[in-house]
């Protein structure tokens, strides 16, 4: 983009060559000096397409002013304009949502009424996707030299589609983009050079999909420069994959054939190309690595060109922190960007930094935003309060409240305040909370830095305690902590709330093991009691009064599963409508389901045995 003519493409989208990494920080460096411009004219642009659907001329009565659109058209959550996209699934084609057609819907990783939820999706969008996309490799190549001269190993993967009554795809946003001409015919770029085929990638045979990924991975193992998954547990999850499977990969690079259960014609034709030939030497090296007793920085014996590892591991995803580092041999962590079905929001402008150091910048042209001022929680155990009183004290999940909310936007949000994100798109959805909590850390030029900070409601609460992903994260990190030093890793955890006998009381399943030789450690009772108890103390406020003092909560529990546990649920919450690829584990069970799931693999029970420290603040 030039100053002047900031948006040649339509949708506000600049057009460059996205091999020119210079005109991309350009572009980059323009679009975060003019947020402010940027902004009121992609709301124009939507407003102006749009004002005669159903949606926005009910609000808007043929106004196309900002102010007007700011007073008479509401926030919303899913719930209010689920109408709106069922009639578009069930083949309502007029201009429901959006002037441009809606060609296929989203399924996002939330859930409806046991549903997932649905986000309209247009040809546009994935031009928009694209430059994103593209606007990540100049960022990248800013701190890492060299990455034309190898490849990348992106381990990314798709999942069944379905179609709704009308006729659209309903698929996961990112299998919606890598089955596209986007990405499937996209122009060579010499910084994005990956080793997977795009047939292993579009496999919809998971397990083929991993096991030809990995195997094209190992066998370009000296040109690999980089490695990655779009989330930190998927990347856990081929790990796991290449520890139980890497004595077969070793034997097909052996022989310079394919095992015979890989049928899917495509993947079998790449890798077959891949693998060339008979590579008895590498098989030999490889297996040396793997057979080791520790699989401590194996990634960096098997891929030793590696600079890092892009994943995100911000969020919930932040748990998988130390495991990739045990992995990784201290490779940087880089988690590039933040998105999600709705919308592609923000990028990661210092791709470099420590994990917890990581804040995003919303590209101005993606969207329209809105922040709505969130407080946190207070130490006396106020709830956790939005400014505006949308969300009252002991409302858990008043997602659906209609109260009048003022917003605030980009070039007005204030450092170091918490905000739920509201986007407008270019996709039919208006002043839409996304349910994302998000702290403002700085700015690049006038664009606000975004650290994410958790995800609206998910929360456990037994009695008036609330304890939301983010203080549940922080208690079990400090309890990991006492059983690291004893060699032992958690590896994955999720919670409940067990209010199955009065009082209730908090769960956590726990899925450990040894450092180093993958099994179950002896459990020391009084060790894990201990752990109980250290989560405990790390509650806030409210837990503490209520455990200690009113006898509401009872003593925290720690259930140890059996290994596989967390596979079996993902498994278990893919079968319910999640995509494999951007399936994080949920941090707060509440489906019986899934909780028996859990329960049946439970191979031992440890309680808090004494309550936490509290006193009135
Ligand atoms: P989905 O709509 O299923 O793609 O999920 C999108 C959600 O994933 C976002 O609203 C965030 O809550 C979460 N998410 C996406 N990117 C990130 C990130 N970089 N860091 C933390 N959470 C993220």
């Amino acid at each position: 983009m030039t100053r002047g003519n900031p948006c040649q493409l339509p949708g506000m989208l600049p057009n460059y060559d996205p091999n020119d990494s210079e005109a991309g920080m350009k572009i980059l460096e323009d679009l975060t000096e003019n947020v402010e411009q940027i902004q009121q004219r992609v709301l124009e642009e939507i407003i102006t397409r749009n004002a005669r659907t159903d949606y926005l001329k009910g609000f808007l009565d043929g106004q196309f002013d900002k102010q007007v659109f700011k007073k008479t058209v509401p926030v919303v959550n899913y719930e209010d304009i689920k109408p709106y996209i069922e009639r578009i699934a069930n083949g309502d084609s007029s201009n429901i949502i959006s002037a441009e057609p809606i060609i296929e819907l989203l399924t996002s990783s939330g859930t409806s009424g046991g549903q997932p939820k649905m986000m309209p999706s247009t040809a546009e969008d994935l031009h928009r996707k694209t430059f994103f996309y593209n606007l990540l490799v100049p960022v990248m190549n800013k701190y890492v030299d060299g990455l034309d001269e190898g490849k990348a190993m992106y381990l990314l993967f798709v999942k069944p589609e379905t179609k709704t009554p009308s006729g659209l795809m309903a698929r996961p946003v990112l299998t919606s983009y890598y089955k596209s001409n986007n990405f499937k015919n996209r122009p060579f770029n010499r910084f994005n050079v990956y080793t997977s085929p795009d047939e292993t990638i579009l496999c919809s045979d998971s397990k083929q999909s991993m096991y030809c990924q990995l195997l094209c991975g190992l066998v370009q193992r000296q040109e690999v420069l980089r490695v990655g998954a779009v989330f930190a547990s998927a990347f856990l999850r081929a790990i796991k994959f290449l520890e139980h499977n890497w004595k077969e990969l070793c034997s097909n690079i052996r022989t310079g054939h394919v095992s015979d259960w890989i049928t899917d014609p495509g993947c079998r034709k790449v890798v077959s190309l891949v693998l060339n030939k008979p590579k008895p030497e590498l098989a030999d090296l490889i297996e040396h690595e793997c057979n080791s007793k520790s699989w401590e920085g194996i990634i960096k014996k098997l891929w030793p060109r590696t600079k890092y590892i892009e994943v995100i591991v911000t969020g919930s995803m932040a748990q998988y922190v130390s495991t990739l580092e045990y992995y990784s041999g201290g490779l940087p962590l880089v988690s590039t960007m933040y998105a999600s079905s709705e919308c592609y929001f923000g990028i990661n402008f210092k791709p470099l930094s420590k994990p917890w150091d990581v804040s995003y910048t919303l590209i101005p042209n993606m969207a329209y935003f809105e922040f709505l001022p969130v407080k946190k929680k207070n130490e006396d155990g106020a709830q956790y309060v939005q400014c505006n009183g949308v969300c009252k004290e002991n409302c858990m999940e008043k997602e659906t409240e209609k109260e009048d909310v003022e917003t605030v936007e980009l070039v007005d949000v204030k450092l170091g305040q918490y905000y739920e994100l509201v986007v407008t798109t270019f996709t039919g959805l208006y002043r839409y909370r996304v349910g994302d909590i998000l702290m403002v850390t700085g700015f690049h030029n006038k664009a606000p830095q975004f650290r994410f900070v958790h995800r609206r409601n998910v929360v456990l609460s037994v009695d008036t305690d609330k304890t939301s992903e983010e203080d549940l994260l922080k208690a079990v990190t400090k309890a990991k902590v006492t059983v690291e030093s004893l060699g032992i890793l958690l590896i994955e955890y999720t919670s409940y709330a067990d209010t199955s006998s009065i009082p209730g009381h908090y769960v956590l399943f726990w899925e450990i093991t040894s450092k180093g030789n993958n099994h179950l450690p002896v459990l020391d009772h009084k060790i894990m009691e201990q752990c109980c108890s250290t989560v405990e103390e790390s509650l806030d406020s409210v837990y503490r009064r209520c455990r200690r003092k009113d006898n509401s909560i009872g003593p925290l529990e720690i259930r140890v599963v059996q290994h596989g546990t967390f596979d079996a649920l993902m498994d278990f919450c893919v079968s319910q409508g999640s995509s494999v690829n951007q399936y994080k584990t949920p941090r707060c069970i509440k489906s019986g389901e899934a909780i028996n799931i859990l329960d049946s693999r439970v191979v031992a029970r440890f309680f808090s045995q004494k309550a936490p420290f509290w006193e009135p603040v």
